[in-house]
């Protein structure tokens, strides 16, 4: 199968539908959503094929399907404090890339995060310190919060591009992992070029 016709949404194309949504939603700042019965049944009769995975933050002021304008059906998103990857996230991600066909896989950090600000003011005890730790090797020496949450995104792509199932969608399909960065002010998401 030849990368245009692998997926629904090519990775520029769901890339696009992004940055369209985010747009409206950053310039509106209005947020809706079809959550009718005829869209639930639409969903239940046809299965998920969601065009983007965002990997995300669990923190309350971001939510993905709010920023990107999207509804029902359309993102696949993991969320955990740092947006950080491990074992069970590469596994649905790939689950998602593999058996849902979505070419596009975007890592979500977002300004002023707690779990960033806890790893840069040393205070991670009991079960936080697993993130922390992750967080740490992804920023080494950096103090900037801004500049360390870029690199902790970059840091959670490179781990998503080390599982082989992706780097083969990478190379077969035109699979995409891009970064970004949610400013939790102004609503504007900015990608990685
Ligand atoms: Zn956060």
């Amino acid at each position: 199968m030849s990368q245009s016709t692998h997926y629904d949404y090519t990775a520029d194309a769901a890339l696009e539908r992004l940055k369209a949504g985010n747009r409206r939603y950053a310039e509106e700042s209005f947020a809706s959503m079809d959550i009718s019965r005829v869209v639930l049944k639409r969903f239940q009769d046809y299965g998920q094929h969601p065009y983007a995975i965002v990997i995300t933050c669990s923190d309350s002021r971001v939510i993905p399907e709010a920023i990107f304008s999207a509804g029902i059906g359309d993102l696949f998103v993991i969320r955990l404090a740092g947006n950080v990857i491990d074992d069970h996230q590469l596994g649905s991600i790939e689950y998602a890339a593999d058996h849902l066909g979505t070419g596009l896989v975007v890592v979500l950090g977002h300004t002023n995060c707690g779990a960033i600000e806890a790893v840069l003011s040393g205070h991670a005890s009991g079960y936080i310190r697993y993130i922390a730790e992750d967080i740490a090797e992804a920023i080494g020496q950096e103090k900037d919060p801004y500049e360390a949450c870029w690199k902790n995104v970059r840091h959670c792509c490179e781990k998503i591009e080390s599982s082989l199932l992706i780097k083969e969608d990478e190379e077969k399909y035109g699979l995409r992992v891009i970064g970004a960065v949610y400013d939790i002010e102004n609503g504007q998401v900015t990608f990685e070029e």
